[in-house]
């Protein structure tokens, strides 16, 4: 847990004076439905209880000052309200690009401020701390300036953010995640129409764990783009025979009648993840309603095998971390989660295999990679919110 007493000396001694507001917003955990957030599918991530704090005041010019204890050396960053955006590779890029995306939105956003944030996300980790940082800087900008947004506008304008002023053209499933988290419940999002029902995350006598490979491979940002334009070349092949307007949109039985169309066996392997994919999110749904448990399980096994073979987003470490958790007893199911190309796997372990589980997967993965797995036991936490 992050210390909001931390945050808020440290924003006196930048700042000279204690914050009006501190806003929070958590990182995210994918359990299903991994990259059918931008093929009209659903998704089923929760919200953890790591996140970002953003202690805030209001300032009585037109300077937005920012500083960050996670990048402390930087100090404090200092820009004009109306001015020019920070460069490319800054962290400043984030909370900024909220400030001007939350402007196109309407939202007048006219007070300069001072923001200082703190976060304990795992860096690198694919746990979406980008989103939490435009999350709780959207809610704190908001905040000072007396503006209310419900969480469909705050996903969509923080996803804006990250789309046209970060440049990375990432799905909404992160920010709507940070914005609508809800404690013990999973959150079953359409990402086509935004609708979504907490779906309660009762794993009985199992606990859900999140094991980082501690590794980030260069070309994740690059795949990421090309596994879309992949997806959307499919989209047009398959378009003739099955007038869908999204991969996620073709049912299995419609899919294997009319994937001929695929001439491109590259192109085929990604459409028939992004089906497939879609499918086992709804049974996995189901699943949880009815209280299986295994099921579900069995369908995050299913997630990842299509994630490396089809959609080939996993790497040499996921795919170490997930055989070894498939070998152990009492894991009901495992797999890589986000983007891929590293970052964490998650998993359904029974609460007395836990000891075991943690001792053999971080053995196995030490020996097979020489890098020492994290472990963190995890709960579905709430979404964002003023904190004081
Ligand atoms: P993730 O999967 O965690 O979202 P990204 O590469 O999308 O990874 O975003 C990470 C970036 O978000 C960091 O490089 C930094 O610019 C910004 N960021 C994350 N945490 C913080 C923080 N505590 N303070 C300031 N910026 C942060
Ligand atoms: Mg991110």
């Amino acid at each position: 847990m992050i210390s909001k007493e931390l945050l808020t000396n440290s924003f006196k001694e930048a700042y000279g004076a204690s914050p009006e507001l501190i806003a929070f917003a958590p990182g995210r955990v994918n359990l299903i439905g991994e990259h059918t957030d931008y093929n009209g599918g659903h998704v089923l991530p929760c919200a953890l209880s790591l996140g970002v704090l953003c202690a805030a005041k209001k300032r009585d010019d037109g300077l937005i000052r920012l500083t960050s204890l996670g990048f402390k050396d930087e100090g404090v960053l200092c820009f004009d309200i109306e001015g020019e955006l920070p460069q490319r590779s800054s962290w400043a890029l984030y909370p900024m690009g909220v400030l001007r995306a939350l402007n196109d939105a309407g939202c007048a956003i006219s007070h300069g401020a001072d923001l200082m944030f703190v976060g304990d996300i795992p860096a690198g980790s694919g746990l979406s701390s980008s989103a939490a940082v435009e999350v709780a800087a959207a809610l704190a900008l908001c905040g000072l300036n007396g503006v209310s947004l419900e969480v469909k506008k705050l996903a969509r304008i923080c996803q804006r953010a990250e789309n046209v002023y970060v440049g990375v053209n990432c799905g909404i499933m992160d920010q709507f995640a940070s914005a609508a988290g809800r404690r013990d419940n999973a959150l079953f999002l359409n990402t086509a129409t935004l609708e979504y029902e907490y779906v309660p995350f009762e794993l009985g006598s199992a606990e859900l764990i999140i094991v980082n490979s501690k590794c980030k491979h260069s070309l994740a940002g690059s795949q990421y783009n090309l596994r879309r334009q992949q997806c959307e070349a499919a989209l047009k092949l398959l378009e003739p025979k099955t007038h869908a307007d999204a991969l996620c949109h073709i049912s299995p039985e419609i899919f294997e009648a009319s994937k001929d169309a695929l001439n491109d066996p590259v192109l085929l392997k990604r459409a028939r993840h992004a089906v497939y994919e879609e499918a086992r999110t709804l049974t996995a749904v189901k699943a949880l309603r009815a209280g299986d448990i295994k099921e579900f399980g069995r369908l995050m096994n299913g997630s990842h095998v299509s994630l490396r073979d089809d959609y080939e987003v996993s790497c040499f470490e996921l795919d170490v971390l997930t055989e070894l958790a498939w070998e152990t007893s009492g894991v009901l199911g495992a797999r890589m989660t986000g983007g891929g190309f590293g970052g964490c796997m998650v998993s359904i372990v029974e609460k007395d295999g836990i000891d075991e589980f943690t001792a053999r997967v971080g053995s196995g993965y030490l020996a097979g990679t020489g890098v020492e797995a994290e472990f963190y036991r995890i709960s579905p936490a709430d979404g964002a919110s003023l904190i004081n």
